[in-house]
């Protein structure tokens, strides 16, 4: 029968989904044998119900009252219980990781009478109280609402009443009036306190963890990485081990290598004497863990044994919370450790050549966004000079920013487009919009595992955290560097994350080593030949190639140097920019006589352009499109003409060329532009135009060959939306390829069509019947499809739709495949029933996305284009795509290869 609860040893294999991540990964550690605090899990089912019916379901009630029985009859301990009291931890699981999101509570069961049973069995009353006032606190905040200030300031009040350093320094009395005054500010601002019945300390802090689906914080992660709303979350009860027992007790966070660099080795932090979330709340700067070979020899050599265990189990880089109790070692979590881009690039090249895992499985494990950042500029050690303060180099990348000190400054000034630094004590779990707003974030405390390390690497964000000596005071809003003025809010830095460095003002960056390897520099590095290995994988297992959209011989050059196999997309109207408008303007609105001037000109202007590009793609594939911006794009402005006309006139000698000029200028007036003159309409409106730019084309193809020089040339009509449009213009083309041929060559040249109108979509197999190849616009289809103007939508739509929900990231920006992407599948299906060998290429910018470059493949493109920097990401994605289609290589959590696992013991 189906249970809204499940103990962490119930037998089969643990349903991620439905028991959470963490969840199942406790449930594998019990499988494994390791020695993991028992408990159950509240499963993501109940948490959907509860959310959609704002109820709990029937039957959970039972479920819970059955395994919190079962848990104290295995533990001899009892809720409540004066004798010997059961202490529970409730923590939240989802299914994908939202890392400091969703609250932890420690201690649940204790009140003012199982405190003393827990001081009398552990014979130790300052621990007991400790616990307590932890409670008090994480009840006080994640239950309840109480501010974290609130309880912050209400420590620091009675540390200085009592002339205490610090909370270690505090008593059993002390931690006693901790607890009263914790739980008089409960009821001052959250109108209510600790329950004293642990029941419902244990319900209230379940139901909390359920409401925290919804909180900001969580909304703001999931729109951030793309995680279903409606999944819901889990939660974790086990009995509480306790790491606050002194010095022969300790917690930690153990990392199998390195997160920053990928290094195998002994990472992680270990703070004596602390319970839970100390460590990776950075309250407290930990001590590296190898040092806890010299604390506790057993407990550090049994860990070691069980990270090489988990690492060949999860073949991944294992993150591994962990408890001493009294010297006896306990397993609290593991999980599949978020790393840096370059780590995750390292990682996977590394796994392949330790044999852990194939190439296939290295490759998507690795992201076109991770490859993305490793081709970020870094910043110029040179010329950024001494740095002003020095931290650990929690995640990579320089950014540049004025520093801000709260999460709403940071919020507030980059919605006004600034750069900005975040610069805190320690992040918490309030402070993530503050870093989604960021470039950078600083902290004083907490090293690279603490919580702002962990969520600025999963994000790309860099961060320095831990720069010892950093004062920051909130009245004054300035920052210190042991007592010294170092900054004031405001002021610009320039942080690097990859050295820990931060810098005052504005400093340059330099291209980063991967890219200096992609422009063909000898850089020698494990991260570059890692990035090397993964790529040329990618290129042997992708199915669909890769081109690029570039206008220049220099960008064409960058595009094959990064790995392009041709030119996607040429824009001829980027030809006429500035000055060169007029050509265009000449021909639009000029007499007849002087229009042919304008396209000697015109042809003469083009034919030198296209030999360039042709020569630089050397014999790959150009394909250059005819012009396409709407016609007002080349004219003149129509009020400013207007304008000067009207003066003119008013000063009593008017000016008739300029008054002709507006007049033709007012006759190709169009309210809606972008659905106006432009692409295939122009050309049929202007079929001069057409016949210009096709000889100037075949001329530069003409011109190559008498050089000796291969070329490969096609010729692409944009905005097309029926067949019959493209056969007028097939027939322009065809008339200047005579003329070349009758006077210099036949040049061979391929004519095809864009696809980025509805209707050219919906009739893509008459129009491949005209057509040599295809072309996705998505772009445009996007725009045409949801009818939004792609030019404004972002600026003010878009971000409400984004807010509201309605959508999870901007349709421009990845690929909307319910809607634009089925018209793309629809149009490479129709194409091929009437052609089926003929090329479909994509050459929007969803082509470079890695977000949608699988979905793309996945309908049968026959190659993506996209601008030059974005070739190495789609060929990475590409490859990635290839793999995933062919069913994912074996997940990582159901294969229990153990051979290690005898000897963890
Ligand atoms: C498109 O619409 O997708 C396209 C590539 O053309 P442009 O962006 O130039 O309109
Ligand atoms: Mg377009």
């Amino acid at each position: 029968m189906n249970s809204y609860v499940y103990s962490f040893d119930a037998p089969g294999n643990p349903d991620r989904d439905l028991l959470g991540g963490k969840g199942a990964e406790l449930a594998r550690l019990v499988q494994l044998g390791l020695p993991v605090p028992p408990g159950f899990t509240v499963t993501t089912a109940a948490c959907r119900q509860v959310l959609e019916q704002g109820c709990r379901p029937a039957g959970m009630a039972g479920d819970l009252a059955h395994h919190l029985a079962l848990l104290e009859e295995r533990t001899g301990l009892a809720l409540g219980g004066v004798e010997r009291p059961l202490l529970l931890a409730v923590r939240s699981g989802p299914a994908s990781s939202m890392p400091g999101l969703m609250d932890t509570v420690l201690d649940i069961g204790l009140n003012d009478e199982t405190v003393v049973a827990l001081a009398r069995v552990s014979g130790d009353e300052r621990f007991a109280w400790d616990c307590y006032r932890r409670l008090v606190q994480m009840f006080g905040e994640t239950v309840l609402g109480v501010p974290a200030a609130s309880f912050a300031e209400l420590t620091e009040t009675l540390l200085a009443d009592r002339g205490a350093t610090g909370i270690p320094a505090l008593g059993a009395e002390g931690l006693r009036e901790l607890v009263e005054r914790g739980k008089t500010l409960c009821e001052v601002v959250a109108g209510r306190s600790l329950p004293q019945d642990p029941r419902k300390q244990l319900d209230l802090a379940i139901d909390a963890v359920f409401a925290s689906w919804q909180g900001e914080r969580a909304r703001l992660y999931r729109r951030r990485f793309g995680i279903p709303e409606h999944l819901g979350t889990a939660v974790n009860v086990q009995a509480m081990v306790f790491g606050n027992r002194g010095a022969t007790s300790g917690s930690g966070v153990a990392f199998t290598r390195d997160p920053v660099t990928g290094e195998l080795g002994d990472y992680g932090e270990y703070l004596t004497d602390a319970q839970g979330e100390d460590v990776v709340s950075g309250a407290r700067t930990a001590v590296p863990l190898a040092r806890l070979r010299d604390i506790d020899l057993p407990s550090y050599r049994q860990l070691r044994s069980i990270m090489c265990a988990l690492e060949h189990h999860y073949r991944d880089l294992c993150d591994i919370e962990f408890t001493i109790e009294d010297g006896r070692l306990w397993i609290l979590q593991t999980r599949v450790g978020k790393r840096s881009p370059a780590a995750a690039f390292r990682i996977a090249a590394d796994l392949v050549e330790e044999g852990m895992i194939t190439e296939d499985e290295a490759l998507v494990r690795v992201t076109g966004d991770q490859l993305t950042q490793l081709m970020f500029p870094q910043l110029d050690e040179r010329s950024a000079g001494r740095a002003v303060a020095v931290g650990l180099a929690a995640s990579p990348g320089a950014a540049v920013g004025r520093v801000v000190l709260d999460g709403a400054t940071a919020v507030a000034l980059a919605t006004r487009g600034e750069d900005v630094v975040l610069v805190r004590p320690e992040t918490r779990a309030d402070d993530v919009p503050g870093m989604v707003a960021a470039r950078a974030v600083i902290t004083a405390r907490g090293g690279r595992t603490s919580h702002a390390a962990i969520v600025a690497r999963g994000m790309g964000l860099p961060a320095v955290c831990g720069v010892e000596g950093l004062g920051i005071d909130m009245d004054t809003r300035r920052v210190s560097l042991n007592g010294q003025r170092l900054f004031a809010e405001g002021d610009v830095i320039t942080v690097d994350g990859g050295s820990g460095k931060v810098h005052h003002g504005h400093h340059r960056t330099v291209p980063s080593d991967v890219t200096r390897w992609l422009d063909g520099e000898a850089v020698e590095s494990p991260l570059v030949a890692s990035v090397s290995r993964l790529l040329a994988h990618a290129d042997r297992t992708r199915r669909v190639g890769v081109r690029a959209n570039a206008d220049s011989g220099r960008d064409i050059a960058r595009a094959l140097r990064y790995g392009a196999e041709g030119v996607g997309l040429v824009r001829t109207e980027r030809m006429f920019l500035g000055d060169r408008r007029t050509y265009v303007e000449r021909v639009l609105i000029d007499s007849d006589s002087e229009r042919e001037a304008a396209l000697r000109e015109l042809t003469a202007l083009q034919r030198e352009s296209f030999a360039v590009l042709l020569a630089a793609a050397d014999g790959r594939p150009v394909t250059i499109r005819l012009l396409d911006a709407p016609a007002h794009e080349f004219l003149p402005d129509l009020t400013d003409l207007a304008v000067r006309a009207e003066s003119a006139a008013a000063r009593g000698c008017p000016d008739e060329s300029l008054q002709a000029r507006l007049a033709a200028v007012r006759r190709h007036h169009e309210a809606n532009p972008m659905t106006g003159l432009r692409g295939v309409r122009l050309a049929i409106v202007r079929p001069e135009l057409v016949v210009a730019q096709a000889t100037a084309a075949f001329e530069a193809a003409a011109e190559l060959r008498e050089r000796g020089r291969p070329f490969d040339l096609e010729l692409m009509v944009p905005m097309v939306s029926s067949a019959a449009e493209l056969s007028v213009v097939a027939a322009s083309v065809a008339r200047a390829a005579e003329d070349v041929a009758a006077r210099r060559d036949r040049v061979p040249y391929r004519l095809g069509a864009m696809v980025e109108t509805p209707r050219a979509a919906v009739t893509a197999a008459r129009i491949a019947e005209v057509s040599d190849f295809l072309s996705l616009g998505t772009n445009d289809l996007t725009q045409l499809t949801w009818g939004l103007s792609r030019d404004d939508a972002e600026r003010s739509i878009l971000p409400r739709y984004l807010d509201e929900g309605l959508l999870r990231v901007s349709p421009f920006a990845t690929i909307d495949q319910e809607g634009v992407g089925d018209l793309a599948a629809c149009a490479v299906d129709g194409a091929r029933s009437t052609r089926p060998s003929i090329p479909v290429g994509v050459c929007g910018e969803h082509a470079g996305d890695p977000a949608s470059i699988g979905f793309l493949a996945g309908i049968g493109a026959t190659y993506l284009s996209c601008s030059p920097f974005r070739v190495p990401v789609a060929r990475l994605e590409a490859g990635r795509a290839a793999v995933l289609a062919e069913g994912c290589p074996p997940d990582r959590f159901d294969e229990l290869d153990l051979p290690f696992l005898a000897a963890v013991g």
